[in-house]
């Protein structure tokens, strides 16, 4: 992914202090580096770390697939994400992020963007950087009265610089200014937020407008578009990273462009939700005038799955099927997943190529699985083949944080036996029933009910392992 798009053959890379050193042959740099660990990679497929610009790390990761798809995005996030979130305990955002991070590194994705919904933001970064994953985040901002989390514009501030002073903004783990967004906060937090981002020398997200709810608010505070608007208060600018901005007219995305801000896309969310990313996106019509696009997966229970690589394909496709007139293809899906994300992101000169200097953030895909065989073009085959399951290792900073497909750093029996445990007791004290469509009947029912032997003693049993709790 570096300028020429050259793919290497045969090639060794050299890392040193967490940074690519070298490019060559293995004779030549075991010369140059005697006695260096080796991560056998011969016959696969090595890429940058892919990049995830729009990734919730908490609440869903631990009522995974429990929210019903068949509903509105406003009652998804109100009646069942926001109550949950409300109900975290700095375990659970620990766990859940834990859980995020994991699953994260073992398709690929080595660098992620916490877009802000996070009660417990040492905790998650805590728990990010068990994992080993680069991330950048920070806690809930909003300041509309009665929401959880909630706080004057002031308040939100101070908590967050309080967290980019304890993360720093630079190290793998680091702070941002996340606010929500949405109509959900006042100009004088987002004119905060873009003052304390120049101050701090740090970057900021917020959301806005992935479908249509957004625009009547706006419309209400000031007659504009919410874009729009951002650009009248002045807190449009290079720093910053929307999260979605789908719904967009000309004059919003002439906003985008002339200030160079950046655009998370999250695809497969759009599709989840139904928020008419077939109508409405202008992402396609943003890249083809130079904005800095870079793709998300949102939350577990909008998308399911944070696979960069499966987002890239969801914006390819849509792309072509739509008959956008230049279409995005594969080759440029891979750049957004990498080099052009990380430029979106405010880290282009760190990660998202393999290039001498860089950090050594790399996935190792195992290319003896059939998907990879025969071996074709290298980007059709790894945004159309629905690789991420061939991701053997992952290296973050020179670290190997995935070998073999197991993550080196996280004792992944424990992390399953919490998140399950966790989960039990946080929907227990939200009063949440996950969603589950079909009746389940257990075996022994099964057996009563056709006159077959019921099992002895057979009884619904509680999940979770009885005496006490090691989890967080
Ligand atoms: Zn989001």
């Amino acid at each position: 992914m570096a300028p020429g798009r050259e793919v290497l053959t045969g090639t060794t890379i050299a890392v040193v202090d967490g940074r690519i050193a070298a490019l060559g042959t293995a004779e030549t740099l075991r010369g140059r580096y005697p006695g260096a660990t080796e991560l056998d990679a011969t016959g696969c497929v090595v890429t940058p770390g892919m990049i995830n610009a729009h990734q919730h790390t908490t609440a869903d990761p631990l009522t995974r697939s429990g929210i019903p798809d068949d509903i509105d995005a406003q009652s998804a996030i109100f009646d069942w994400a926001v109550p949950l979130h409300n109900a975290h305990t700095g375990g659970d955002d620990e766990i859940s992020a834990m859980l995020t991070g994991a699953e994260s590194l073992r398709r690929g994705v080595t660098t992620i963007i916490e877009p802000g919904t996070v009660a417990h933001p040492m905790r998650v970064a805590a728990g990010l950087r068990k994992t080993g994953i680069r991330a950048r985040l920070n806690g809930w901002g909003w300041d509309t009265e009665g929401l959880p989390f909630s706080a004057p514009a002031a308040e939100v501030l101070a908590r967050q610089e309080e967290i980019v002073t304890e993360l720093g903004t630079t190290g793998r783990i680091a702070a941002w200014i996340t606010l929500l967004g949405h109509d959900l906060v006042s100009d004088a937090l987002m004119q905060g937020a873009a003052e304390l981002a120049e101050r701090l020398d740090t970057r900021m997200t917020w959301h806005i407008s992935p479908g249509q709810n957004d625009i009547p608010g706006y419309a209400e505070r000031s007659g504009n578009r919410p874009v729009v608007h951002m650009h009248k208060i002045g807190v449009l600018g290079p720093r910053l990273l929307l999260g979605h901005a789908v719904w967009l007219d000309d004059d919003e995305v002439d906003a985008i462009v002339e200030t160079d801000t950046a655009v998370a896309s999250s695809p497969g969310a759009y599709l989840r939700l139904g928020q008419g990313f077939t109508r409405a996106n202008r992402h396609v019509a943003l890249i083809r005038r130079g904005a800095r696009i870079a793709l998300g997966c949102d939350s577990h229970n909008a998308n399911d799955v944070p696979d960069i690589l499966r987002a890239a394909m969801l914006f390819t496709g849509l792309s072509l099927d739509r008959g956008d007139e230049n279409p995005v293809h594969a080759h440029e899906a891979l750049a957004l997943a990498t080099i052009d994300g990380a430029r979106a992101i405010g880290l282009g000169e760190e990660i998202g190529s393999i290039e001498v200097g860089k950090a050594a953030d790399l996935v190792v895909f195992d290319t003896s699985d059939p998907v990879w065989t025969p071996r074709g073009d290298e980007a059709l085959q790894l945004v159309w083949g629905a690789p991420s399951h061939t991701v053997r290792d992952v290296v973050v900073d020179g670290e190997i944080v995935v070998r073999d497909q197991e993550l080196q750093n996280v004792d992944y029996d424990d992390l399953r036996q919490c998140a399950a445990e966790n989960s039990h007791h946080l929907l227990r004290r939200t009063g949440i029933t996950p969603f589950r469509r079909w009746p389940r009947i257990a075996a022994a029912d099964l057996e009563a009910t056709s006159g077959g032997p019921a099992a002895p003693g057979a009884e619904h049993r509680a999940a979770g392992k009885t005496g006490e709790s090691a989890c967080p």
